[in-house]
């Protein structure tokens, strides 16, 4: 019942903010949102699962 009012990028975007980090094997850059940097990322391009937290990129 509950699922039927399931919006899909709506409720994901409020109070979260993007966190840009690089994959330390290919450098990569992606975005992740901060609800995921405590998780381990697998990077989309290589494939190997690094920790954010270590990978941040303060911007430029
Ligand atoms: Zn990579």
């Amino acid at each position: 019942m509950t699922d039927q009012q399931h919006c899909p990028g709506f409720e994901s975007n409020k109070s979260l903010s993007a966190i840009k980090v690089a994959c330390p094997a290919c450098k990569a850059e992606m975005e992740l949102f901060s609800d995921e940097i405590d998780k381990q990322v697998t990077c989309p391009k290589c494939k190997v699962s690094f920790d954010p937290k270590t990978c941040k990129v303060e911007g430029k």
